[in-house]
């Protein structure tokens, strides 16, 4: 059996049998609903050898990891004509908050917060229906996962739609500065419905190659973004992907990563290994509990670190 494999089945066999799991999220009532005991991790490598530990193959809701894509499409549509509606600076606050907001009148800090994810999903609906710019979304998710299987869990939508009243309030706000261009419903219903894309550790991991690969998927040699731009998603991802626990996850597990309050972590190892984890139980920040310290454990002992081994 390879290292990596073995140390992958350690690490959920660990994860699996620990106490402290975290809270799940519960003020999207939807996700309540999610199995605390669960725990996923999956490792594809530059050769696409597949490591696999516990729940890999379970669908959860990918929510903000879902913003690396959304982020991703809307600098390929538009470019550095981004920055000017969203900034690139860690917040140091937590995800939905809307005090910055008002501070830096209606221009979020980055594209990973509620608000700079929502102020990009306006970039990619404009000139398109709602469903066009959903369809759209979920395409380059199935392209890049390689499986025509990925899709949107309905009921968590609606369960956001129905109780998304800090999210409504950030958008109308930025609508009052100007930094949407779109109706506020159409927006935030793109918004909902691409944070309630439902995928397993596997096709997250998939999805994610190209970020640890220069922009190529090493398998088929295909292009999804230039080397300089997947640098730079890694660069924000590494600085803004868990909120106001970026730097703790910098400190702590050492590569560019993406977390969602459904207990999913997209982390990229550059040149090495696209991984996903999955544990829905969350941290004080909003950041899977068990997720980042099974990502922790993975890049201590495979010396993936960025900052060294
Ligand atoms: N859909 C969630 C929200 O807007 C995403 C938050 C997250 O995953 O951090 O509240």
């Amino acid at each position: 059996m390879p290292l990596l494999q073995t140390v992958v089945e350690e690490i959920a066999t660990e994860m699996r049998s620990r106490l402290d799991r975290g809270e799940v999220a519960s003020y999207i009532p939807e996700l309540a609903r999610a199995n605390p005991a669960a725990f996923g991790l999956e490792v594809i490598d530059a050769d696409g050898e597949v490591a696999l530990g516990g729940d890999a193959e379970t669908a959860f809701s990918i929510q903000s990891v879902s913003k690396v894509f959304t982020f991703t499409l809307a600098l390929g549509m538009v470019g550095e004509r981004l920055w000017k509606r969203v900034g690139r600076e860690p917040s140091g606050s937590p995800f939905n908050s809307i005090v910055q907001l008002e501070r830096e009148r209606g221009i979020p800090r980055n594209p990973f917060i509620n608000a700079g994810a929502i102020a990009v999903t306006d970039v990619i609906l404009s000139g398109h229906q709602p469903r066009e710019a959903l369809g759209e979304i979920l395409r380059f998710l199935r392209f890049l996962a390689d499986d025509p299987d990925i899709h949107i869990d309905k009921a968590v939508a609606a369960s956001e739609q129905r109780t998304g009243f800090r999210n409504i309030a950030l958008a109308n706000y930025m609508k009052s500065y100007g930094v949407l261009d779109n109706p506020v419903e159409h927006t935030l219903g793109v918004y909902f419905h691409h944070c309630a894309i439902a995928m397993s550790c596997r096709q997250l991991a998939m999805a994610g190659r190209f970020l640890a690969h220069g922009g190529r998927n090493p398998s088929t040699g295909l292009s999804v973004v230039p080397p300089g731009r997947a640098r730079r998603i890694n660069a924000v991802m590494l600085t803004c992907g868990h909120y106001d626990g970026s730097g703790e996850f910098a400190y702590r597990v050492g590569l560019p990563g993406k977390s969602g309050v459904g207990g999913g972590i997209l982390a990229i190892a550059p040149g090495r290994a696209s991984i996903a984890a999955w544990s829905p139980g969350l941290d004080a920040s909003g950041n899977s509990h068990l997720g980042r310290i099974a990502l922790e454990a993975l890049t201590k002992r495979m010396g993936w670190s960025i900052f060294g081994p």
